[in-house]
């Protein structure tokens, strides 16, 4: 797991699932929450593991 921000500084999570449909596939999960996200909580920003910083 590794820690990730948004371009509007929200920490996210991001967790690479070997198990799932595609295999190193990344999953950005929200602090605190477990389900995966596809859009920032804080600015609502799409979500792409290649813009976060
Ligand atoms: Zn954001």
């Amino acid at each position: 797991m590794q820690e990730r921000f948004c371009t509007c500084g929200q920490r996210l999570q991001v967790v690479y699932d070997l198990t799932g449909f595609v295999p190193w596939e990344a999953l950005i999960m929200a602090q605190g929450h477990g389900d995966p996200i596809k859009v920032c909580p804080c600015c609502g920003r799409h979500l792409s593991i290649h813009f976060l910083r």
